[in-house]
This record gives C-alpha cells, sequence and structure tokens, in this order.
C-alpha cells in the first residue's frame, strides 16, 4: 500500500489517500488547540499516545461489535483506517456535567447526570462547533433519521463498554466526542465510528482523586499532558515500562519500537 497526497488536514490529525480508493491513512498530529484554535501548542509525544489509546479503543469496540474505520496500526503516528464520508455533526456524550454545559445552562460543576446525555454540535470550525437539535440534522439533511437512530443505539452501547472499561482502572469517563461516517459495505449504505478516541476527546478524571488525565490539563493550563495521557495508557496497559514517562522517554519509546520492528 502506498501513501498518497494530503486529502484533509484537521487540528490534530492528517488523512492521506492511499493507492487503494476505500482506504486513507490517519496521522496523529502532536499539535493542540482548544477554544476553537484560539490557544495553540505543540506537544511532542502527544499525537504517538493518542494513535495507541484510539487503536486499543476502537479494536476492543470492534470486538464487541462496534463497526469502525480502524483497519489496523501502521507505525508510531499512523493508522489504517477505512474511507469514510464523515456526518458533519459531533455527538458529544456526557456522564458528568463540566465543561460547556455548565457555562451554557449554569450547572454545577460535577453534577452526575441520571442518565447519559446526548448532545449534537454542528462541525464548522468557522461557527464554533454550535450546538444543534435534531430537528435542525433533519430539516437540513446533515443526517436521516435512521441515521441518527442508529447513532444513538451505538453510543449508548459505545458509552457503558467505555465506562466500565476505565472504571477497571480506576478512571472516570465524564465526556467525550464521536464521530460517524458512512460507507458501503458489501453495496449496503452503512454507519461506522470515525475518527480517534483519546484522551484529546475524552475527558477523563482519575476515580479517587478527580485528577483530570485528558485534555483539559492544555485548556485549562494544568500541565503534565504527557504524563497524564501516558498514565491512561499504562493503566489500560498499552504501556508497561516503569519509569516516569516523559514526553522525550515517549519519543524514545517510537524509536526504540521502530528500530525493533
Ligand atoms: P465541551 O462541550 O464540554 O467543551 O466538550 C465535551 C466533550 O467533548 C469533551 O470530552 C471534549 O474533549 C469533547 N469535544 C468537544 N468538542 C471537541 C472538539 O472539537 N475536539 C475535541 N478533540 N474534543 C471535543
Amino acid at each position: 500500500m502506498k501513501k498518497g497526497k494530503k486529502l484533509y488536514e484537521g487540528k490534530a490529525k492528517i488523512i492521506y489517500a492511499t493507492n487503494d480508493k476505500n482506504i486513507v491513512i490517519q496521522y496523529f498530529k502532536d499539535d493542540a488547540t482548544a477554544f476553537n484554535n484560539q490557544k495553540k501548542t505543540t506537544i511532542e509525544g502527544k499525537g504517538v499516545l493518542n494513535n495507541r489509546i484510539s487503536e486499543h479503543i476502537l479494536s476492543n469496540l470492534a470486538k464487541i461489535g462496534i463497526k469502525n474505520h480502524l483497519v489496523k496500526r501502521l507505525n508510531m503516528r499512523e493508522q489504517i483506517v477505512k474511507f469514510v464520508e464523515i456526518i458533519p455533526i459531533e455527538f458529544i456524550i456526557r456522564n458528568v456535567a463540566t465543561g460547556s454545559i455548565t457555562k451554557r445552562l449554569g450547572i454545577e460543576d460535577g453534577t452526575v447526570l441520571k442518565e447519559p446525555l446526548i448532545e449534537y454540535c454542528l462541525k464548522d470550525d468557522k461557527l464554533g462547533d454550535p450546538l444543534v437539535s435534531e430537528q435542525h440534522i433533519l430539516a437540513f439533511d446533515w443526517a436521516s433519521k435512521n441515521e441518527i437512530d442508529l447513532v444513538k443505539k451505538m453510543i449508548l452501547r459505545i458509552n457503558d463498554f467505555m465506562i466500565g472499561m476505565f472504571m477497571g482502572v480506576g478512571i472516570k469517563l465524564i465526556d467525550f466526542k464521536l464521530e460517524f461516517g458512512r460507507i458501503k459495505i458489501d453495496g449496503k449504505n452503512e454507519v461506522i465510528l470515525a475518527d480517534e478516541i483519546s484522551p484529546d476527546t475524552c475527558r477523563l478524571w482519575d476515580s479517587i482523586t478527580d485528577k483530570k488525565l485528558d485534555k483539559d490539563r492544555f485548556r485549562k493550563d494544568l500541565g503534565d499532558l504527557i504524563p497524564a495521557y501516558t498514565e491512561v495508557a499504562k493503566r489500560l496497559g498499552i504501556l508497561h515500562e516503569q519509569s516516569n514517562v516523559s514526553a522525550v522517554n515517549v519519543t524514545q519509546l517510537s524509536s526504540v519500537k521502530r528500530k525493533n520492528k
């Protein structure tokens, strides 16, 4: 398989074409952005960790029947994924109220929700990914009723699975963002999970201390993002080394793995 031209560059990832029109390469960058691109930096090693964590979660979701775009991880920064037509909606799932919902609705930070709450945001950076309703999605044909119903079912299953997976390693799944895409499988139109699931797209708090182990460390200037993401990877059993992992160690780890291939 040959890597072709860049098809799309987002805030944290790049998509490259391949010589197979159904397959693309997803490259994880070290760039971190927040507040609609107003805050930006590069955090060495973040892409490597997100690639590994997302691979772990998506491959486990596939095992419980959640169809997704991951084919396989190619190297420390790249995955081979199925080419999909992304549904232009960010699906936000909340188990505990924090972040934008607390500001928007005046809900106390940390309020545990009776049931998982699904919110829809239009994927449009220029507009700041505005919150929309199911009616907006139908009115403007961003997705069909059938697609939304399917996605909602998948979301609840994914949430249940991920709550359990993280709970088992002492982490609370507070909220997260998912993206879905359209694809033809055996001539049939299907909707599958796409994008990534990582500490960039989830809020993850330590079960005992509520320490933030996710991108809020960057958004809120808490520092130590790489040690936090490394902690998530270690607890999920993806990284095994004992030492304090720094950005340098993550970079070393990637070169060691490359040499060992
Ligand atoms: P909030 O709406 O509170 O800012 O975010 C809710 C959840 O969705 C958080 O876990 C956050 O990381 C994720 N999320 C929402 N929008 C985006 C986005 O544009 N990019 C990323 N990486 N995550 C997002």
